[in-house]
């Protein structure tokens, strides 16, 4: 290892974005992977239908982040593509986030008057938080809340999160606002769309430096020592630069102070002999239904293929930390949280090892995030090894 400045643990957007920002900058990166392949969560593939399908759930990516926007573009070009959901409501079809088109699908007659008072009380264009709009005086908007709670929010925040809304993290259903709007698209972030020829390839090409070593298959915690002292050791040897870790924060410390709460999901992947299985990239199933959602990728990604498409149903349940399962989403609570926090501090005793990503970081982060994060850390890692050199 000691001809690496860096050691990058986790090949996701995470890890990769940094690997690669430290390399740009003439630094020599050792990058290890657990899984045996890059990617991370963003993981695509072609199935055995011939259908690219994404490994871990349906990724679209989308952003309000120029920087994020441009810095991605120097891998991939894009397809663009907006994201539309709707819910299946007992049969009915109904676009998601509920905006005004849904007023009309679930009140018929009513919704002109809903509409006007949901406008007059939040305003033209207004997004409002299912828990707000709860908290209506008005009794119309009352029963809409209602309504919207019953029939898009509950039965799905349950199977999601085993519980309901009102006892989950509030940014988490702010994530899926009402919105008093026609504009039916799940994102309204100004620059989204899917890889043009998949996450895998952008990874690829992001991956593709000279400066950065790839080690798949190797699980960083086998060859990464935190002593007592606060030093780091890799493969046994002292490592004084940087290491960036992106996995679990909770699994570094071998749990020490008891296991983080995330969910973990099932994934059935089923081929189908039609040109297309569903109206719409994805439709929730917010009012029965064991899975949430339902995700056909050939309207993610474009393909054209005959009579064949592959959807994804997704099924969430408790993380246990058994061999296998992966903690896909923290359950964040004030508990959570402080449980988090102690692992941060100690982390914090190791003056070369941060913590980056979705899971080291204990956050409900959309890859965006990640990558204007990664980005950030990784100038910050260069400027300060920059000035190392000076002083040495
Ligand atoms: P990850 O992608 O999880 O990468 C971490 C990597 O570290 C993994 O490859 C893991 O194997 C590796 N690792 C962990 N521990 C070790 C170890 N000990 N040694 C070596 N390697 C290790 N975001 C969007 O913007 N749009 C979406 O549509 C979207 N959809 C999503 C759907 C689902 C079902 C889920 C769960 C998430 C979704 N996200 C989406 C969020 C997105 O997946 C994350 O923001 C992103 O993957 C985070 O990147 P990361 O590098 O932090 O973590
Ligand atoms: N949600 C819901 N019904 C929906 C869509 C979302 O109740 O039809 C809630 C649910 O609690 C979910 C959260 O809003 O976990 C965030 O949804 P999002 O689609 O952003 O979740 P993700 O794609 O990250 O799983």
């Amino acid at each position: 290892m000691a001809q690496f400045d860096a050691v990058v643990i986790g090949a996701g957007f995470a890890g990769a974005v940094v690997s690669r920002v430290l390399a740009d900058a003439g630094r020599r990166v050792a990058l290890l992977e657990r899984r045996d392949h890059i990617g991370g969560n963003a993981y695509d593939h072609i199935d055995d239908a011939g259908v690219l399908v994404h490994k871990y759930g349906p990724h679209i990516f989308h952003t309000g982040d120029r920087r994020v926007y441009d810095y991605l573009s120097r891998f991939t070009a894009w397809r663009d593509y907006q994201h539309r959901v709707v819910a299946n409501v007992h049969g009915r079809l109904m676009p998601v986030p509920f905006n005004l088109t849904s007023l009309d699908i679930a009140f018929g007659d009513r919704a002109p008057d809903l509409a006007r008072r949901l406008t007059a009380a939040y305003g033209e264009g207004a997004k409002v938080t299912i828990l707000d709009l709860r908290r209506s005086r008005d009794p119309e908007l009352a029963q809409l809340a209602d309504y919207v709670y019953e029939n898009i929010f509950k039965t799905y925040t349950v199977k999601q999160w085993g519980q309901a809304p009102e006892d989950i993290d509030p940014a988490t259903t702010a994530r899926v606002p009402v919105f008093l709007s026609r504009d039916d698209r799940y994102f309204q972030d100004p620059w989204q769309g899917m890889p043009q020829e998949g996450y895998t390839s952008l990874f690829e090409r992001m991956l593709d430096h000279p400066n950065i070593t790839l080690r798949l298959n190797t699980d960083a915690l086998r060859v990464l020592t935190l002593t007592q002292v606060g030093t780091t050791l890799v493969d046994g040897a002292v490592f004084k630069g940087p290491i960036v870790y992106t996995g679990a924060v909770d699994d570094l410390f071998e749990r020490r102070f008891g296991r983080l709460p995330y969910r973990t999901l099932d994934f059935v992947f089923e081929t189908h002999p039609v040109e297309w299985y569903q109206t719409h990239g994805t439709v929730n199933y917010t009012v029965d239904q064991d899975y949430t959602r339902i995700t056909e990728f050939k309207h993610l990604t474009g393909q054209e293929l005959a009579k064949k498409t592959t959807i994804v149903k997704e099924f969430s349940k408790a993380y246990t930390g058994q061999d296998g399962e992966i903690p896909y989403y923290a359950v964040i609570t004030p508990d959570s949280r402080a449980l988090y926090d102690r692992y941060a501090a100690l982390a914090g005793e190791y003056g070369n090892l941060r913590l980056l990503g979705r899971l080291a970081e204990y956050q409900y982060y959309n890859m965006d995030a990640i990558v204007g994060r990664a980005l950030d850390l990784g100038q910050e890692l260069v400027r300060a090894l920059d000035r190392e050199m000076g002083k040495g």
